[in-house]
């Protein structure tokens, strides 16, 4: 255990993933150092904050020497070589547990990569382990885990968002510098909001799905998990563009993201229009987001964009019809877990059936939650219903469609806070599913349309001093403009609090050093 593992504050562990970037460039530092800092702070803060379901020190401390050999040999191979990363336990790693947090596959270990692990390993980065979720990705606040809740670490009582709650808090403990996500209705937005980290939710189609364990396959989509808007522009360079193996990839000629963002981070906003949304804000809003919104909006002001107020006046269906298309998707998905191809087998006593073995499996296998969505999924799309509400979402998605469509005539980008309100209390919900599902209201009308959004920290609620996560949407394939206007805020929030709101957070260096889950240092 060296002290870095306790102690934030000037080790290599406050560093941006740019920063860390720069020193191994420099010839400063080496990647071995910073995974060994980072294992060093899992084993140190990871028992409280739980964000790791996985640890692989000896994988990364093995990718990170062959990183340093080859910056020896003058042969980075991508601008991120070197810089350490975490995964959401829901992405394929070959040799590496897979469980979306989930009983039913626990103990598998995929065959494969999916293809953003591949591409962070061809473009270095040493993977640390696997970040902990909500089973199947079903949920705001990572306690539908089967593996027990991630903790915010703000506030050791709190939720740190979900599904994606793990990378969030992995990257907001200062375990990890860049960590992988994935968003359905929300999972990358909303956990980084509660969190005060950046996230974001490519253009559907822009990061490949392949090794993606479906949950809802029209909505799910892999993004980056950072501290800061260039580290997201960076990480997204790496994982995103055209992949032959996911039908829904866009083969599109994206320009480079980092460049937007340092473009951006100049803080010169003239000319961009910026379209505040009516439907999301105000009412339902806790005082202090809406307060934080709203002076960050006047900040894009400052900064010379031009703000309009728009109207999306079906984004207040968005909720009905996301849980009406998700939960049919995943209980299409969610068939193959039939105890025949992977993970969980139990053995009901007797002579059973396959069909015996699979009912016991699927009942001792998977969470309530996601049984919940299975039979609210089935229902919907039964004969007799189908129409009645799985047509109807469908119709409605249309319709968020063209009220996106309009707004982005009237704006380049569109504004709203990322959720409702900051962090709440572990089990405040948890017996309240449609009080959970709210979380998402401001994140899940893009997932329907299917265009990007970016979640930054906009500050501390004055009512409770938790993060606010302010969201930015652009149109499909513009998702440059999230980076260009984000690094802009990003920038001016961080001259008004002197430095990242991060540095704010608690250090955690009072927590008790322990063995890292999975075997770490
Ligand atoms: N919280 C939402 C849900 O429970 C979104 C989940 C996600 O984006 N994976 O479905």
């Amino acid at each position: 255990m060296t002290e870095q593992g306790k102690e934030r504050g000037t080790s290599l562990l406050d560093k941006s993933a740019a920063e860390l970037a720069d020193l191994l460039a420099a010839g400063e530092t080496t990647s071995v150092a910073i995974t060994q800092a980072c294992l060093d702070r899992i084993a140190a803060v990871d028992t409280d904050i739980h964000a790791f379901l996985h640890v692989d020190a000896e994988g990364a401390l093995a990718q990170a020497a062959a990183s340093d050999a080859r910056r020896s040999a003058g042969e980075p191979a991508s601008p991120l070589d070197g810089v350490p990363i975490a995964v959401k336990d829901v992405l394929a790693t070959e040799g590496l547990p897979t469980t979306c947090g989930s009983k039913i596959l626990e103990g598998w270990i995929p065959p494969y990569d999916a293809t953003v692990v591949e591409r962070l390993k061809d473009a270095g980065l040493p993977i640390l382990g696997k970040t902990n979720m909500d089973e199947f990705a079903m949920g705001s606040s990572t306690e539908h885990s089967a593996y027990g809740p991630t903790h915010n670490p703000w506030d050791l009582d709190r939720i740190p968002g979900g599904s994606g709650g793990g990378s969030a808090a992995a990257v907001a403990a200062f375990e990890a510098p860049l960590a992988i996500g994935t968003d359905t209705g929300g999972s990358i937005r909303q956990p980084g909001a509660v969190t005060g980290t950046v996230g974001l939710k490519p253009t559907y189609g822009g990061i490949s799905r392949y090794g993606l364990v479906a949950m809802a396959n029209s909505l799910d989509q892999v993004g980056p998990v950072t501290r800061t808007v260039l580290d997201s522009a960076l990480l997204h360079d790496v994982i995103g563009g055209h992949d032959p193996r996911d039908s829904t990839s866009i083969d599109h000629p994206w320009a480079s993201f980092a460049e937007a963002a340092r473009t951006g981070a100049a803080g010169d906003l003239s000319g961009v229009r910026v379209g505040v949304i009516t439907e999301l804000g105000g009412e339902g809003y806790q005082a202090g987001v809406q307060q934080r919104f709203d002076e960050s909006v006047a900040l894009l002001v400052k900064a010379g964009a031009e703000v309009v107020e728009v109207s999306c006046p079906n984004f207040v269906h968005a909720l009905a019809a996301y849980y009406l298309i998700m939960p049919s998707e995943a209980s299409s998905n969610l068939a193959r877990f039939d105890a025949m191809r992977y993970g969980l087998r139990v053995l009901p006593d007797g002579d059973p059936s396959a069909e015996d073995v699979m009912r016991a499996s699927r009942d001792a296998g998977f969470g309530d939650e996601v049984k919940r969505r299975i039979i609210l999924g089935t229902y919907a799309l039964s004969s007799g219903y189908y129409d009645a509400y799985y047509g109807q979402a469908q119709k409605i998605r249309t319709l968020i469609s063209r009220d996106f469509e309009a707004a982005f005539e009237k704006a380049d980008v569109l504004v709203s806070p990322t959720a409702p309100t900051t962090a709440f209390k572990l089990g405040e919900k948890l017996d309240d599913p449609v009080s959970m599902y709210l979380n998402d209201i401001a994140t899940i009308p893009a997932n329907l349309a299917g265009v990007p959004g970016l979640s930054l920290p906009a500050g501390l609620a004055p009512e409770d001093g938790l993060p606010v996560g302010f969201q930015i949407l652009a149109p499909a394939l513009a998702d440059d403009r999230l980076y260009r206007v984000g690094a802009a805020l990003e920038a001016l929030l961080e001259a008004e609090w002197g430095g990242p709101l991060l540095d704010q957070a608690p250090s955690l260096s009072d927590v008790e050093p322990v063995e890292t889950p999975g075997g770490a240092a």
